[in-house]
């Protein structure tokens, strides 16, 4: 197997990973990068992106993932497509598999492999993504104020999504399997006191309804297999989200959820030379900016490291 001996391996190709990159590689790191199967993350499956600090006119996912990367590259950043398949941290220097065929020897790491929504797994539903279905109300809400929309989903992040587009939407209905709420106390309490939500217990969506113009409806089944038909715009899909962490499990410490557990204030995981940044950590915000920003604190922990290891 082929080997090669850099100082920084930087793992992943979103915010988290290519903000790295741009400050890894102005330190002078010679930070290399390997992309993943979905090299710019998960906004370049998305279509505008409105919230980045910046772009006063928003600015289409793929776009900026590759102005973060023409940046990243400007400093000497290496960016590789390849896939880390196996890793190994019980000594120095750490050893990462790509595709199973090239082992790097990094004196440090930065894991930025992000976190997967989960969707529900029906074809109309993969048909419409972009168009009216989405796994982020906080992104995508306010494309669709004062419209009609739907959220699946019954935890605190599905009461949360609720709540926030009942500001902005006309009304939002709540599509729950159980005959009950998961969701905090707190959270229930907030989504019955907020008059323009509806929940529709013991319900599932069997299709997401739409045309050329995008959704415009939801077939739902309850537990009777009643068929209820409601007429929304928007999609939101609320059920959860994977941490890609399942290659760190023997070494890192991760939370229930399996997100990496991070010092606090720091990037820093439980193996020193190792850091986190990003969605792979961050099971509550999920946005990139808060990515991009951890990304950067990656790297400046990562030069303070290298530096006291000379
Ligand atoms: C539909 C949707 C719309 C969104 N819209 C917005 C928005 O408008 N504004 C906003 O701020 N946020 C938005 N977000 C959230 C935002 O995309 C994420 O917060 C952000 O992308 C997280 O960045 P990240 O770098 O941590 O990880 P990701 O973007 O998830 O990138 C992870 C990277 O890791 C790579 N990877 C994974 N495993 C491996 C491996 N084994 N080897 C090598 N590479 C690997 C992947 O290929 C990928 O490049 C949206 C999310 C979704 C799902």
């Amino acid at each position: 197997m082929e080997n090669e001996h850099i100082r920084c391996l930087i793992i992943g190709s979103g915010p988290a990973g290519l903000t790295a990159a741009i400050y890894a590689s102005r330190a002078n790191l010679g930070p290399v990068l390997y992309e993943g199967i979905t090299p710019g993350g998960q906004l370049t499956q998305t279509g505008d992106v409105e919230n980045f600090p910046g772009y006063p006119d928003g600015v289409s996912g793929i776009d900026m993932m590759n102005d973060l990367r023409r940046q990243a590259e400007r400093f000497g950043a290496e960016i590789r497509f390849g896939v880390a398949t196996a890793v190994d941290f019980s000594r120095r220097p750490f050893r990462i598999t790509i595709d199973d065929s090239k082992t790097i020897e990094a004196e440090s790491v930065i894991i930025a492999t992000g976190a997967t929504a989960k969707y529900l797994g029906l074809e109309s539903e993969q048909h419409f993504r972009g168009s009216g279905v989405s796994a982020c109300a906080t992104c995508d809400g306010f494309f669709y104020r004062g419209q009609d929309v739907a959220v699946v989903g019954g935890g605190d992040t599905a009461c949360e999504d609720a709540a926030y587009l009942a500001s902005i939407c006309r009304k939002v209905y709540m599509v729950v399997r159980k005959p009950h709420l998961r969701a905090s106390k707190a959270m229930q309490s907030k989504v019955a006191a907020t008059p323009n939500i509806e929940i529709l217990f013991e319900h599932v969506t069997a299709e997401v309804l739409g045309d050329q113009n995008g959704v415009n409806g939801l077939m739902l089944i309850d537990k009777d297999g009643q068929r209820l038909q409601i007429g929304v715009t928007g999609l939101f899909v609320a059920v959860g989200h994977t941490p890609n962490t399942e290659l760190f499990r023997n070494y890192l410490d991760r939370d229930p959820q399996g997100y990496l557990r991070t010092h606090p204030d720091s990037t820093r995981t439980n193996i020193e030379g190792v850091f986190a940044a990003g969605d792979v950590r961050d099971p509550h915000f999920r946005q990139a900016v808060v990515a991009a920003a951890s990304g950067c604190m990656a790297a400046l922990e990562c030069e303070r490291y290298l530096l006291l290891q000379q």
